[in-house]
Protein backbone atom coordinates (compact mmCIF):
# COMPACT_ATOMS: atom_id res chain seq x y z
CA UNK A 1 0.00 0.00 0.00
CA UNK A 2 1.47 2.85 -1.36
CA UNK A 3 0.76 5.80 0.50
CA UNK A 4 -0.05 4.51 3.83
CA UNK A 5 1.86 2.83 7.10
CA UNK A 6 -1.15 0.21 7.77
CA UNK A 7 -1.19 -2.92 5.75
CA UNK A 8 -3.84 -5.30 5.92
CA UNK A 9 -1.09 -7.81 7.70
CA UNK A 10 -2.23 -5.03 10.61
CA UNK A 11 -6.05 -5.76 9.96
CA UNK A 12 -5.52 -9.52 10.08
CA UNK A 13 -3.47 -9.10 13.73
CA UNK A 14 -6.47 -6.64 14.73
CA UNK A 15 -8.60 -9.53 14.55
CA UNK A 16 -6.76 -11.79 16.06
CA UNK A 17 -6.60 -9.40 18.77
CA UNK A 18 -10.27 -8.30 19.47
CA UNK A 19 -11.86 -11.97 18.40
CA UNK A 20 -14.08 -13.06 21.50
CA UNK A 21 -14.10 -9.57 23.06
CA UNK A 22 -15.51 -7.72 19.99
CA UNK A 23 -18.93 -9.23 18.17
CA UNK A 24 -18.91 -10.61 14.63
CA UNK A 25 -21.70 -8.51 13.74
CA UNK A 26 -24.65 -9.75 11.53
CA UNK A 27 -24.98 -8.75 7.80
CA UNK A 28 -28.63 -8.76 6.70
CA UNK A 29 -31.06 -8.04 4.01
CA UNK A 30 -33.11 -5.01 3.20
CA UNK A 31 -35.72 -6.47 0.86
CA UNK A 32 -37.76 -3.33 1.35
CA UNK A 33 -34.31 -1.21 0.21
CA UNK A 34 -33.29 -3.44 -2.15
CA UNK A 35 -36.90 -3.18 -3.81
CA UNK A 36 -36.14 0.78 -3.92
CA UNK A 37 -33.10 0.46 -5.13
CA UNK A 38 -33.02 -2.63 -7.76
CA UNK A 39 -29.74 -3.85 -6.32
CA UNK A 40 -29.83 -6.17 -3.72
CA UNK A 41 -29.13 -4.95 -0.45
CA UNK A 42 -27.50 -5.82 2.67
CA UNK A 43 -27.06 -3.81 5.99
CA UNK A 44 -24.14 -4.97 8.09
CA UNK A 45 -25.22 -3.97 11.57
CA UNK A 46 -22.64 -2.48 13.94
CA UNK A 47 -25.69 -1.19 15.65
CA UNK A 48 -25.53 -4.40 17.40
CA UNK A 49 -21.94 -4.42 18.47
CA UNK A 50 -20.44 -4.27 21.89
CA UNK A 51 -21.10 -0.73 23.31
CA UNK A 52 -23.56 -0.06 20.18
CA UNK A 53 -21.10 1.24 17.64
CA UNK A 54 -18.01 -0.13 16.10
CA UNK A 55 -15.81 2.14 17.66
CA UNK A 56 -15.08 -0.49 20.32
CA UNK A 57 -13.13 -2.41 17.42
CA UNK A 58 -10.55 -0.03 16.83
CA UNK A 59 -10.40 1.18 20.75
CA UNK A 60 -9.76 -2.68 21.47
CA UNK A 61 -7.26 -2.83 19.25
CA UNK A 62 -5.18 0.06 20.64
CA UNK A 63 -5.61 -0.76 24.57
CA UNK A 64 -4.69 -4.24 23.78
CA UNK A 65 -1.75 -3.27 22.20
CA UNK A 66 -0.41 -1.04 25.13
CA UNK A 67 2.44 -1.86 27.21
CA UNK A 68 2.57 -2.62 31.22
CA UNK A 69 3.59 0.78 31.89
CA UNK A 70 1.68 2.32 29.81
CA UNK A 71 -1.57 0.25 30.98
CA UNK A 72 -0.36 1.63 34.58
CA UNK A 73 -0.25 5.31 33.16
CA UNK A 74 -3.92 4.96 32.24
CA UNK A 75 -5.71 6.25 28.55
CA UNK A 76 -7.49 9.57 27.78
CA UNK A 77 -9.60 9.77 24.95
CA UNK A 78 -11.75 13.15 23.67
CA UNK A 79 -15.23 11.88 22.12
CA UNK A 80 -18.82 13.13 21.03
CA UNK A 81 -19.83 9.55 22.73
CA UNK A 82 -19.35 6.60 21.20
CA UNK A 83 -15.59 6.55 21.14
CA UNK A 84 -15.88 7.30 24.34
CA UNK A 85 -18.04 4.56 25.56
CA UNK A 86 -15.80 2.30 23.95
CA UNK A 87 -13.13 2.99 25.86
CA UNK A 88 -14.86 3.14 29.00
CA UNK A 89 -16.09 0.15 28.14
CA UNK A 90 -12.57 -2.10 27.49
CA UNK A 91 -10.76 0.27 30.20
CA UNK A 92 -13.27 -1.23 32.47
CA UNK A 93 -12.94 -4.77 31.13
CA UNK A 94 -9.08 -4.30 30.97
CA UNK A 95 -8.60 -2.55 34.37
CA UNK A 96 -6.97 0.45 32.90
CA UNK A 97 -8.20 3.95 33.97
CA UNK A 98 -9.93 5.99 31.74
CA UNK A 99 -10.34 10.10 31.52
CA UNK A 100 -12.94 11.23 28.89
CA UNK A 101 -12.96 14.36 27.62
CA UNK A 102 -16.62 15.83 26.29
CA UNK A 103 -17.26 18.93 24.92
CA UNK A 104 -20.36 20.57 27.06
CA UNK A 105 -22.43 20.14 24.09
CA UNK A 106 -23.05 16.44 23.74
CA UNK A 107 -26.50 15.59 24.47
CA UNK A 108 -26.66 14.12 28.01
CA UNK A 109 -27.70 10.72 27.50
CA UNK A 110 -24.34 10.04 25.83
CA UNK A 111 -22.74 11.65 29.18
CA UNK A 112 -24.46 9.55 31.36
CA UNK A 113 -23.35 5.96 29.15
CA UNK A 114 -20.21 6.96 30.01
CA UNK A 115 -19.69 7.75 33.24
CA UNK A 116 -21.77 4.27 34.00
CA UNK A 117 -18.91 2.81 32.46
CA UNK A 118 -16.67 3.87 35.56
CA UNK A 119 -14.57 6.29 33.44
CA UNK A 120 -13.72 9.90 34.42
CA UNK A 121 -15.64 12.41 32.66
CA UNK A 122 -13.84 15.87 31.96
CA UNK A 123 -16.36 18.16 30.36
CA UNK A 124 -14.79 20.57 28.39
CA UNK A 125 -15.23 23.59 25.40
CA UNK A 126 -17.49 23.72 22.93
CA UNK A 127 -16.57 21.57 20.71
CA UNK A 128 -14.69 18.20 19.48
CA UNK A 129 -11.32 20.03 18.81
CA UNK A 130 -11.00 21.83 22.25
CA UNK A 131 -12.29 18.50 24.02
CA UNK A 132 -8.83 16.90 21.37
CA UNK A 133 -7.09 20.18 22.91
CA UNK A 134 -7.48 19.32 26.41
CA UNK A 135 -6.98 15.38 26.26
CA UNK A 136 -3.97 15.77 24.26
CA UNK A 137 -3.08 18.63 27.64
CA UNK A 138 -3.54 15.52 29.79
CA UNK A 139 -1.40 13.22 27.76
CA UNK A 140 1.25 15.96 28.10
CA UNK A 141 0.98 16.63 32.09
CA UNK A 142 0.06 12.83 32.85
CA UNK A 143 1.64 11.17 30.22
CA UNK A 144 -1.93 9.38 29.68
CA UNK A 145 -1.77 7.46 26.21
CA UNK A 146 -4.38 8.94 23.36
CA UNK A 147 -7.14 6.75 22.62
CA UNK A 148 -7.52 8.51 19.40
CA UNK A 149 -10.77 8.05 17.89
CA UNK A 150 -9.44 7.86 13.98
CA UNK A 151 -6.22 8.94 13.35
CA UNK A 152 -4.31 6.18 14.59
CA UNK A 153 -2.85 2.90 13.03
CA UNK A 154 -4.08 0.52 15.42
CA UNK A 155 -7.56 2.43 15.59
CA UNK A 156 -8.05 2.07 11.57
CA UNK A 157 -6.60 -1.55 11.55
CA UNK A 158 -9.82 -2.55 14.34
CA UNK A 159 -12.15 -0.56 12.25
CA UNK A 160 -10.65 -2.91 9.12
CA UNK A 161 -11.92 -5.73 10.68
CA UNK A 162 -15.63 -5.21 9.69
CA UNK A 163 -13.52 -5.17 5.92
CA UNK A 164 -12.30 -8.80 6.56
CA UNK A 165 -16.20 -9.84 8.01
CA UNK A 166 -17.86 -7.97 4.93
CA UNK A 167 -15.83 -10.05 2.80
CA UNK A 168 -16.53 -13.48 4.32
CA UNK A 169 -19.80 -12.53 4.65
CA UNK A 170 -20.69 -11.28 0.72
CA UNK A 171 -17.58 -12.84 -1.26
CA UNK A 172 -19.57 -11.11 -4.08
CA UNK A 173 -19.64 -7.03 -2.44
CA UNK A 174 -19.71 -4.68 -5.04
CA UNK A 175 -20.37 -1.71 -3.37
CA UNK A 176 -19.88 -0.26 0.53
CA UNK A 177 -21.67 3.03 1.67
CA UNK A 178 -20.02 4.07 4.68
CA UNK A 179 -20.54 6.84 7.28
CA UNK A 180 -17.78 9.05 7.05
CA UNK A 181 -16.13 11.71 9.79
CA UNK A 182 -12.66 11.36 10.48
CA UNK A 183 -12.67 8.47 8.47
CA UNK A 184 -11.06 6.08 10.50
CA UNK A 185 -13.74 3.67 9.80
CA UNK A 186 -13.87 3.97 5.92
CA UNK A 187 -10.08 3.76 5.71
CA UNK A 188 -10.13 0.47 7.27
CA UNK A 189 -12.74 -1.17 5.68
CA UNK A 190 -11.44 0.49 2.29
CA UNK A 191 -7.74 -0.83 2.95
CA UNK A 192 -9.42 -4.57 3.82
CA UNK A 193 -11.87 -4.46 0.79
CA UNK A 194 -9.20 -2.78 -2.10
CA UNK A 195 -6.69 -5.24 -0.46
CA UNK A 196 -9.03 -8.37 -1.84
CA UNK A 197 -10.29 -6.63 -4.87
CA UNK A 198 -9.46 -2.66 -5.77
CA UNK A 199 -13.12 -2.91 -8.23
CA UNK A 200 -14.93 -2.81 -5.28
CA UNK A 201 -16.34 0.86 -4.68
CA UNK A 202 -16.49 2.27 -1.49
CA UNK A 203 -18.53 5.25 -0.51
CA UNK A 204 -18.21 7.72 2.25
CA UNK A 205 -21.48 9.24 3.04
CA UNK A 206 -21.76 12.49 5.40
CA UNK A 207 -23.85 15.08 6.76
CA UNK A 208 -24.40 18.28 4.80
CA UNK A 209 -23.51 20.18 7.53
CA UNK A 210 -19.77 20.63 8.53
CA UNK A 211 -18.60 17.54 6.51
CA UNK A 212 -15.05 17.83 7.21
CA UNK A 213 -13.96 15.11 5.57
CA UNK A 214 -15.46 15.77 1.96
CA UNK A 215 -14.44 19.31 1.90
CA UNK A 216 -11.27 18.77 2.71
CA UNK A 217 -10.55 16.03 -0.26
CA UNK A 218 -12.21 18.63 -2.21
CA UNK A 219 -9.96 21.17 -1.20
CA UNK A 220 -6.93 18.61 -1.12
CA UNK A 221 -5.67 19.66 2.05
CA UNK A 222 -7.51 18.91 5.43
CA UNK A 223 -9.89 22.14 6.86
CA UNK A 224 -11.19 23.31 9.96
CA UNK A 225 -15.05 24.33 10.04
CA UNK A 226 -17.43 24.83 12.60
CA UNK A 227 -19.61 22.61 14.06
CA UNK A 228 -23.90 23.12 13.41
CA UNK A 229 -26.23 20.65 15.04
CA UNK A 230 -26.92 17.64 13.21
CA UNK A 231 -28.69 14.51 14.01
CA UNK A 232 -25.80 12.58 12.91
CA UNK A 233 -24.25 14.10 16.31
CA UNK A 234 -21.38 11.14 15.93
CA UNK A 235 -20.20 12.29 12.62
CA UNK A 236 -19.49 15.75 14.39
CA UNK A 237 -15.46 16.85 14.91
CA UNK A 238 -12.78 18.20 12.74
CA UNK A 239 -9.93 15.64 11.27
CA UNK A 240 -7.21 17.74 12.52
CA UNK A 241 -5.23 20.01 10.24
CA UNK A 242 -1.99 17.61 10.93
CA UNK A 243 -4.25 14.41 10.00
CA UNK A 244 -1.56 12.01 9.73
CA UNK A 245 -3.51 8.59 7.97
CA UNK A 246 -7.19 8.96 7.26
CA UNK A 247 -6.46 11.99 4.84
CA UNK A 248 -4.45 10.21 2.71
CA UNK A 249 -6.33 6.74 2.65
CA UNK A 250 -9.81 8.88 2.14
CA UNK A 251 -7.72 10.47 -0.59
CA UNK A 252 -5.99 7.11 -2.07
CA UNK A 253 -9.05 4.49 -1.42
CA UNK A 254 -12.44 6.10 -1.39
CA UNK A 255 -14.05 6.41 -4.57
CA UNK A 256 -16.79 8.92 -4.24
CA UNK A 257 -18.08 10.84 -1.13
CA UNK A 258 -22.09 12.09 -0.89
CA UNK A 259 -24.05 14.54 1.31
CA UNK A 260 -27.20 14.00 3.12
CA UNK A 261 -29.89 16.29 4.78
CA UNK A 262 -30.93 15.98 8.32
CA UNK A 263 -34.50 15.42 6.84
CA UNK A 264 -33.09 12.70 4.72
CA UNK A 265 -31.27 10.91 8.17
CA UNK A 266 -34.65 11.67 9.86
CA UNK A 267 -36.14 9.15 6.78
CA UNK A 268 -33.31 6.99 6.80
CA UNK A 269 -34.01 6.02 10.62
CA UNK A 270 -37.60 5.94 10.35
CA UNK A 271 -37.60 3.71 7.34
CA UNK A 272 -34.95 1.25 8.98
CA UNK A 273 -37.16 1.16 12.30
CA UNK A 274 -40.31 0.45 10.16
CA UNK A 275 -39.05 -1.55 7.36
CA UNK A 276 -35.95 -3.12 9.23
CA UNK A 277 -37.21 -3.88 12.46
CA UNK A 278 -34.22 -1.54 13.57
CA UNK A 279 -32.93 0.89 16.07
CA UNK A 280 -30.35 3.55 14.44
CA UNK A 281 -28.61 6.57 14.98
CA UNK A 282 -28.24 9.33 13.13
CA UNK A 283 -24.65 8.72 11.91
CA UNK A 284 -25.90 5.13 11.72
CA UNK A 285 -28.37 5.72 9.21
CA UNK A 286 -26.90 7.96 6.30
CA UNK A 287 -26.31 5.04 4.14
CA UNK A 288 -30.06 4.10 4.36
CA UNK A 289 -30.69 7.74 3.42
CA UNK A 290 -28.31 8.14 1.09
CA UNK A 291 -29.63 5.06 -0.73
CA UNK A 292 -33.66 6.29 -0.21
CA UNK A 293 -33.13 9.41 -1.91
CA UNK A 294 -31.52 7.78 -4.77
CA UNK A 295 -28.45 9.92 -4.65
CA UNK A 296 -26.52 9.33 -7.76
CA UNK A 297 -24.57 6.78 -6.85
CA UNK A 298 -23.68 3.61 -8.92
CA UNK A 299 -24.35 1.24 -6.50
CA UNK A 300 -23.76 -2.69 -8.79
CA UNK A 301 -25.67 -5.63 -7.90
CA UNK A 302 -24.22 -6.21 -4.15
CA UNK A 303 -24.50 -2.97 -2.35
CA UNK A 304 -23.64 -2.93 1.57
CA UNK A 305 -24.74 -0.46 3.96
CA UNK A 306 -22.73 0.40 7.18
CA UNK A 307 -24.83 0.88 10.38
CA UNK A 308 -22.15 1.86 11.90
CA UNK A 309 -23.99 3.14 15.42
CA UNK A 310 -27.24 2.27 17.20
CA UNK A 311 -27.06 5.06 20.18
CA UNK A 312 -29.93 7.19 20.03
CA UNK A 313 -31.77 8.97 22.07
CA UNK A 314 -34.92 7.36 22.85
CA UNK A 315 -37.17 10.38 22.82
CA UNK A 316 -35.57 11.42 19.67
CA UNK A 317 -36.43 8.34 18.12
CA UNK A 318 -40.17 8.55 19.40
CA UNK A 319 -40.57 11.59 17.84
CA UNK A 320 -39.25 11.15 14.44
CA UNK A 321 -41.41 7.63 14.37
CA UNK A 322 -44.34 9.60 15.37
CA UNK A 323 -43.91 12.39 12.51
CA UNK A 324 -43.71 9.73 10.14
CA UNK A 325 -46.73 7.92 11.01
CA UNK A 326 -48.59 11.47 10.75
CA UNK A 327 -46.93 12.14 7.41
CA UNK A 328 -47.89 8.99 6.45
CA UNK A 329 -51.68 8.94 7.75
CA UNK A 330 -51.92 12.33 6.02
CA UNK A 331 -50.76 11.09 2.82
CA UNK A 332 -53.36 8.69 2.92
CA UNK A 333 -56.10 11.28 3.74
CA UNK A 334 -55.29 13.49 0.77
CA UNK A 335 -55.50 10.41 -1.36
CA UNK A 336 -58.73 9.35 -0.84
C1 LIG B 1 -17.52 7.64 14.93
C2 LIG B 1 -18.69 7.24 14.18
C3 LIG B 1 -18.73 7.32 12.77
C4 LIG B 1 -17.61 7.93 11.94
O1 LIG B 1 -16.40 7.22 12.04
P1 LIG B 1 -15.03 7.90 11.55
O2 LIG B 1 -14.01 6.87 11.74
O3 LIG B 1 -14.81 9.12 12.42
O4 LIG B 1 -15.23 8.31 10.13
C5 LIG B 1 -19.87 6.86 12.13
N1 LIG B 1 -20.91 6.36 12.80
C6 LIG B 1 -20.92 6.27 14.16
C7 LIG B 1 -22.13 5.70 14.82
C8 LIG B 1 -19.81 6.69 14.89
O5 LIG B 1 -19.82 6.59 16.22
Amino acid sequence: MSSSDITLKDIYIARQRITGIVRKTPLVSSPCLSELVGSSVYLKLESLQETGSFKVRGATNKMLDLTEEQKEQGVVAASTGNHARAVAYMAQKLDIRAKICISKDVPQYRVEAIKKLGAKVILSGHSQDEAMERAFQLVEDQGMTMIHPFDDPAIIAGQGTIGLELLEQLPEIKTVLVPLSGGGLISGIALALKSADPEIRVIGVSMDTSAVMYHSLRAGEPLEMNEEYTIADALLGGIGLNNKYTFRMCQEYLDDTVLVTDDEIADGIAFALKSDHLVVEGAGAVGVAALLRRKKIEVGCKVVVIVSGGNIDLRLLLNIAREHSCRQVNRQLEGQ
